[in-house]
């Protein structure tokens, strides 16, 4: 057992609101410079969508993350010579139209107009040539339009449905969509470190957090092209790549990152998982649809009298430790089984996790509102939003995996509306909870946590212990190769 402790996330999305508050954070704290501002480190897109870039969940085009070749795990970009026979010219980066044409407007024209008989206005400027433009994308561009036949018919997702589930999901009276706010996952096996040529990026050994150091990137880009979640981003006034930090600044000063501590619906909790190191290699090689149980089975149990014992072997401080057991993160994944990785099957072993939206799914329309269907178990075989499109999201394809946390958050609102409303019996709240394989106090302390929660246990945030990470900062080209399976060797020749 080779034990990590690593800071994680979920985000659970019955509660986003798409209001956009954690992106304006994230903006104006990392991403308010010249060169980023086509950069959206925090991004809020609606599904089905597109997402931004444009169609980034589309690996056929953009090539990110592992594939199994065989008995083998590669990038999907290619191996070392596909990485250097594309440092000149990589057909599969995003271009900027994938992203958008960054804008401002020219607002002087409102202050310094002459007087005259119509209203002044303010035409959009390039930000990139500095001249008028006609703007046709935004890192939100399609907000809401679920319907959208340009946005939502091509979400790759809903590209690998039925004609007939499609038809389904565009029907006017049932057409749906839900929020989904995107950081980098920080992951466990990150295709961003494994892709880069120069060894800049690499895994904090205290809390996981995926950094690239800015003396060491050469603006390669291969980090862009990796990242199957599009979430590193090229600066092209530094030209050097950049991505989310996680806040580890804020972090280290006892805060939440901006963009938890700005979330309008509570919706983001973060905490220390205990995972075993020796388990990447044989974790990411499961197939698809058992990569999310495998993922959650690599998490360690931090109340596990051997589990402690290895952790402080591993030289895990004791106060992480007790970080790990109020983790607000571990119960969410792992002792309820509620929150699931995005897009398992890219196979970067994320440690962002979603707890899937319920209420799109099941909702019906009644008398003008919105309402939980009346036969719960039977409209999640008839949901609005169809089971497999979220397995797909969620689940590496695999239904069955979506339909066991759904039946968890039935139990909730069944258990909840018989002691709010009182309109159920005990008989069917416990039938609920008997699918649902939970206990009543469960229940109660996931209603609790979803709802009730302070700040404090919502964000458990561990001591940074900065005097154990100075080392990993100086030489990453040899911390980077303790981390996820994959990291190349330091090369014979440095750039
Ligand atoms: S999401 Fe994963 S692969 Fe992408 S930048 Fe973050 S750590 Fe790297
Ligand atoms: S601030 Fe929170 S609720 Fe608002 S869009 Fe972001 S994640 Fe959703």
């Amino acid at each position: 057992m080779n034990i990590r402790a690593q800071v994680s996330s979920v985000f659970h999305l019955d509660k986003c609101i798409g209001c956009h508050t954690c992106s304006i954070a994230c903006k104006n704290i990392w991403t308010d410079r010249k060169g980023s501002e086509y950069m959206w480190w925090n991004n809020v897109e609606t599904k089905p969508g597109t997402g931004y870039p444009s169609r980034w969940e589309d690996q056929r085009s953009y090539k990110g993350g592992w594939e199994k070749v065989g008995t083998q795990l590669r990038l999907k970009m290619g191996g070392r010579g596909g990485t250097l026979g594309k440092i000149f010219h990589n057909p599969h980066l995003p271009t900027m139209d994938d992203y958008y044409e960054p804008f401002t407007y020219k607002y002087e024209d409102l202050t310094h107009a002459a007087a005259g008989d119509d209203q002044p206005t303010a035409r959009p400027i390039s930000m990139v040539s500095g001249k008028p433009m006609e703007i046709e994308a935004g890192p939100n561009w399609d907000d809401d339009l679920s319907g959208s036949n340009i946005y939502a018919a091509n979400d790759p997702g809903v590209l690998k449905l039925s004609a007939e589930e499609q038809a389904q999901m565009f029907a006017i009276e049932k057409m749906v969509m839900f929020y989904l706010p995107r950081i980098c996952n920080h992951c466990v096996n990150a295709g961003c470190v494994a892709g880069c040529p120069s060894g800049a990026i690499y895994k904090r050994g205290e809390d996981g957090i995926v950094v690239i150091s800015q003396d060491k990137c050469r603006g390669w880009r291969m980090c862009v092209s990796a990242c199957p979640y599009k979430k590193t981003y090229y600066g092209w006034n530094t030209g050097k790549s950049e991505k989310c930090i996680l806040c580890y600044p804020r972090q280290e000063a006892g805060e939440a990152p901006g963009c938890f501590h700005s979330c309008v619906g509570r919706i983001r909790y973060l905490g220390v998982l205990l995972y075993d190191a020796d388990r990447i290699e044989e974790v990411a090689m499961r197939e698809d649809a058992d990569l999310a149980a495998a993922q959650r089975d690599m998490i360690l149990d931090p109340f596990d009298p051997q589990v402690q014992a290895e952790a402080r072997r591993a030289g895990i401080d004791a106060q992480v430790l007790d970080a790990a057991q109020r983790s607000p993160v571990y119960r969410f994944v792992k002792e309820w089984g509620i929150a699931l990785p995005l897009h398992p099957e890219f196979r970067t072993l994320p440690m962002l996790f979603y707890v899937p939206p319920l209420l799109p799914v099941l909702s019906t329309e009644q008398q003008g509102t919105q309402k939980l269907a009346d036969d719960f178990f039977t409209s999640l075989e008839q949901a609005r939003l169809p089971i497999r499109y979220l397995a797909g999201l969620f689940a590496g394809g695999n239904e069955e995996e979506v339909k066991a946390v759904y039946r968890k958050l039935i139990a909730v609102r069944l258990q909840q509306r018989a002691q709010s409303v009182g309109d159920l019996d005990e008989g069917e709240v416990a039938r609920a909870r008997e699918q649902a394989q939970l206990s009543a106090e469960a229940v109660s302390a996931i209603y609790r946590i979803t709802s009730l929660t302070r700040i404090e246990e919502r964000i458990v945030i561990p001591p940074m212990l900065r005097e154990q990470a100075i080392e990993a900062g100086v030489d990453t080209e040899t911390h980077r190769q303790g981390m996820g399976f994959g990291s190349r060797r330091a090369p014979g020749r440095r750039w």
